[in-house]
């Protein structure tokens, strides 16, 4: 197949997103247009020096923090209640042009509360922005995956649990809340410290998903299987050098959040062509392809499907395949409705 057959192949799939945060998918344009109107545009810089500031760039960026400085500059923006309603929806719309039917959406409220929103008020606006996309789009259906800080500590993310309840996916029409997450440092921030929340989040009701094996070794995923009860795993990459690790993985049916240029942009993987997906799905671990941040990673999820299959020489049938497995990891109540075409 030519890169052109592949492209449209691709968009022949509805596609679900299970790992997408919500700082690292917002418009740079949006950005942009925000900074014009609270200074004026910042003196001296030009629209391209800016969108470099939240969008990597293969020749100028290499290490995990080019990847991490991309997340300073929206956080000035999305401090407001207006400003994150109508990110959410441009988010679910630049989606769903892509081919997204699902979208699992993470956010982490604490870091959108510096104007004095509270964490209910993000959780609120993030809801309404996809809401109204999704009243526009039928075929459109999306959830709210809440994060905690690993760094903010276990307790910290108790209480931002019992902070967003009332948003829960059974309470609303349309979208809610759907799941936990933590992200952020895994080293000095072991999953143990979050024991507790994650029983907590059982006891409400929620679906658990877990950062983990992304910068550090195989023994956080163990960690995390063991403390935290995950249906799925973020990233998840070391586990690709465990095989008792992917034997149990596969043995229990937990998914596998994988994002292949985040995981080399990161440093998670030292080359994309030794990425271990492939070696995930041989052994019969369950996956689902991702974005993590389609800004920040400048990518798209059609485009992460593109990659895997040039990477890894996927048929069109692996490709179905791994669209439908990636629907059917989702944590919304109804489950996914996109029909794939007939394994041949
Ligand atoms: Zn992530």
């Amino acid at each position: 197949m030519t890169p052109q057959e592949r492209r449209e192949f691709i968009r022949t799939l509805p596609l679900a997103e299970l790992h997408r945060h919500f700082d690292g998918s917002i418009r740079p344009e949006t950005l942009w247009e925000l900074s014009e109107k609270y200074y004026s545009a910042v003196p001296g810089l030009d629209y391209e020096q800016f969108r470099h500031y939240l969008q990597w760039d293969d020749s100028l960026d290499n290490t995990l923090l080019d990847y991490l400085d991309k997340f300073h500059v929206p956080l000035q923006y999305t401090q407001f209640y207006d400003n994150i309603m109508r990110i959410a929806y441009e988010l679910a719309e630049d989606a769903y042009a892509d081919g997204v039917r699902l979208l699992e959406l993470r956010i982490n409220p604490l870091i959108h509360r510096r104007a004095g929103l509270s964490t209910r008020q993000v959780i609120h606006a993030t809801r309404k922005g996809l809401g109204r996309f999704g009243a526009q789009h039928p075929d459109f259906r999306a959830g709210i995956i809440v994060i905690a800080m690993r760094s903010h500590g276990g307790n910290m993310a108790r209480i931002l649990l019992r902070e967003v309840i009332g948003e829960k996916e059974e309470f609303h029409d349309g979208v809610g809340v759907i799941g936990f997450d933590i992200a952020g440092p895994e080293s000095p921030f072991p999953p143990i410290l979050f024991r507790d929340a994650y029983a907590l989040a059982g006891t409400m009701g929620l679906k658990k998903t877990a950062h983990a094996g992304e910068s550090e070794g195989p023994e956080r995923i163990w960690e995390a299987l063991e403390y935290l009860g995950p249906q799925r795993i973020g990233h998840g990459t070391s586990a690709g050098r465990d095989p008792e690790l992917m034997r149990r993985l596969a043995r229990d049916g937990i998914y596998l959040e994988v994002c292949l240029s985040s995981n080399v942009q990161t440093g998670a993987v030292a080359d994309l062509k030794d990425h271990p997906l492939p070696r995930f799905l041989e052994a019969g671990i369950k996956v689902a392809l991702c974005t993590d941040n389609p800004t920040v990673s400048s990518t798209t999820l059609s485009r992460e499907y593109e990659l895997a299959m040039e990477l890894f020489g996927f048929s069109e049938r692996d490709i179905v395949e791994l669209a439908r497995m990636s629907g059917q990891g989702t944590f919304l109540a109804a489950g996914c409705h996109c029909a794939y075409p007939d394994r041949a």
